[in-house]
């Protein structure tokens, strides 16, 4: 079943909801970006719209593993109560 070219792409085609990636026309049921799976008569399976902002694309591609996201995390509220500290510590 070939696309007509001179059809026009749907504004709000139906995206996977692991990667984005526009599942309309596709043959199977599976996501040929990401592998997930989906069903073209079940919403709770993908969802319509814009893609994903691309940072939250690149966030995912990065894939930062849990314990260095925790440093990550753990670094910056240490930042944010030493700004905190020394903005309380001039005040006072
Ligand atoms: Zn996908």
């Amino acid at each position: 079943m070939a696309a007509h070219p001179e059809e026009p792409r749907p504004v709000r085609p139906k995206r996977c909801l692991g990667c984005g990636y526009i599942l309309e026309g596709l043959p199977g049921n599976r996501c040929p970006e990401c592998g997930r799976a989906f069903d073209l008569s079940d919403p709770t399976t993908y969802r319509i719209g814009t893609a994903c902002p691309r940072w939250w694309l690149a966030f995912r591609l990065v894939r930062v593993p849990p314990p260095a996201s925790i440093w990550i995390a753990a670094s910056l509220v240490v930042v944010v109560l030493s700004m905190l500290v020394a903005y309380l510590y001039l005040l006072w």
